[in-house]
């Protein structure tokens, strides 16, 4: 006798990064785990003889639950001003002078108390969770120093501990250089190595460490000393990588073999090939891109020609992403990446588990891996990528018990 099961639904598996579609099917789950998957002509007996909860769908879709696999959701305070300064002609040098940019996020975030961090980032969080996301990665990187760092983690970690949703967190000290360090970047790299490396890994806070390697953050020998810390704690790494221009950020990540290169888009062919061996995964953010006006599109041709898997995130933060819908990144990514909706859904879901490692266990529906679902009201998978700010999300199914 299976815990529950779900009749009455048309399926997109997500199997192999395809739709993987599945008509009036049926889905059980027990103990947490998807227990099986099929036509509903194929089940093995009357759904009512075979689970203790039956849950009719009315014909709505199942897919995986989302995951949005690059995020720094938690931060003090916005970006408003800045952007309303930039609108009436500022340039970058006097709204620095303002006291904006991640300078001012940063103090915003220091100043935060744990309380004040929390409230700011559910409130993103079940904007999130109301569009089906299920599991959602959670980066540091507004603190700076080892205590604010710890404590970006300490909130991302109280994020996931109601169980709602499924956190996974990456130590980010390497984002930018704190004001206590300006000309400093490698004593600055001496702290983030010998000190919050350290104690964050004591500490179980992250479970991968992420660098920004460009011209805006840390040089490729900057970044290799952070990945060579990280590989004697064995924490996994992830890359932001040749978002401003074309550092070798690429082969860099796929040479530490990185779960993920995220952004990309100024990487050069020999840095995608690099990533397709490593199985390193591109992690696209069109949010980005369409924030800061971008000019040069990601090297979609060269991932899908070597075979790199590609993932959607939101990159939600307050100074070039503020976005906390990822049903509007699966339709960026399409209008703006000439992504297909097959390719979208799949980054959300199957190749953004592989981004976060958890592969083995999320992503697809399939037996075994964990009842971690959301329903649609919709009439065709490539919906989800096509509506603009609509949300047909039917409400979320978390470890095999249904949820909002
Ligand atoms: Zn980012």
């Amino acid at each position: 006798m299976w815990d529950s099961i779900w009749i009455n639904a048309h399926l997109a598996t997500l199997r192999d990064g395809k739709y993987g579609v599945i008509r009036r099917a049926a889905l059980a789950a027990d103990q947490g785990r998807i227990a099986w998957v099929g036509a509903r002509a194929e089940l093995p007996g009357e759904p009512a003889e075979l689970a203790r909860e039956v849950h009719d769908c009315a014909g709505r879709w199942i897919t995986p639950g989302l995951i949005d696999c690059h995020t720094h959701l938690v931060h003090a305070g916005n970006c408003a001003r800045e952007f309303e300064l930039r609108l009436q002609g500022a340039s970058a040098a006097e709204i620095a002078r303002s006291g904006g940019g991640i300078a001012a996020t940063v103090q915003e975030t220091r100043d935060a108390s744990e309380m004040e961090l929390i409230r700011s980032a559910s409130a993103r969080l079940k904007r999130l969770m109301d569009e089906g996301v299920t599991t959602v990665e959670v980066k540091s990187g507004y603190g700076l120093d080892t205590a604010a760092e710890m404590k970006m983690l300490r909130v991302a970690r109280l994020l996931g501990a109601s169980g709602a949703v499924t956190v996974r967190t990456s130590l980010l000290g390497a984002h930018a250089l704190p004001p206590e360090y300006r000309d400093k970047a490698d004593a600055y790299v001496d702290l983030v190595c010998g000190e919050m490396l350290p104690a964050v890994a004591e500490a179980q806070l992250a479970d991968a460490v992420d660098v920004v390697c460009d011209s805006a953050g840390f040089s490729p020998r900057q970044t290799r000393r952070v990945f060579e810390a990280a590989a004697a704690l064995r924490l996994p790494v992830k890359l932001h990588a040749d978002q401003y221009s074309d550092s070798n950020g690429a082969a860099l990540a796929a040479c530490f073999g990185a779960l993920s290169a995220d952004h990309l888009e100024y990487a050069n062919e020999a840095g995608v090939r690099a990533m397709a061996e490593a199985g390193t995964v591109a992690v696209l953010l069109p949010g980005a891109y369409y924030f800061l006006r971008g000019k040069q599109l990601p090297p979609v041709g060269l991932l899908r020609s070597h075979g790199v898997p590609i993932a959607i995130a939101t990159d939600c933060n307050p100074g070039s992403s503020p976005s906390s819908s990822i049903l509007l990144m699966l339709n960026m990514a399409c209008t703006l990446f000439g992504l297909t909706p097959e390719e979208a859904l799949a980054g959300v879901t199957c190749n953004a588990a592989l981004a976060l490692g958890l592969a083995a266990t999320h992503g697809t529906l399939e037996a075994g891996k964990v009842a971690d679902f959301a329903l649609w009201d919709i009439e065709e998978p490539a919906e989800l990528a096509y509506a603009l700010g609509a949300n047909p999300c039917a409400g979320v199914v978390r470890g095999g018990r249904a949820g909002a």
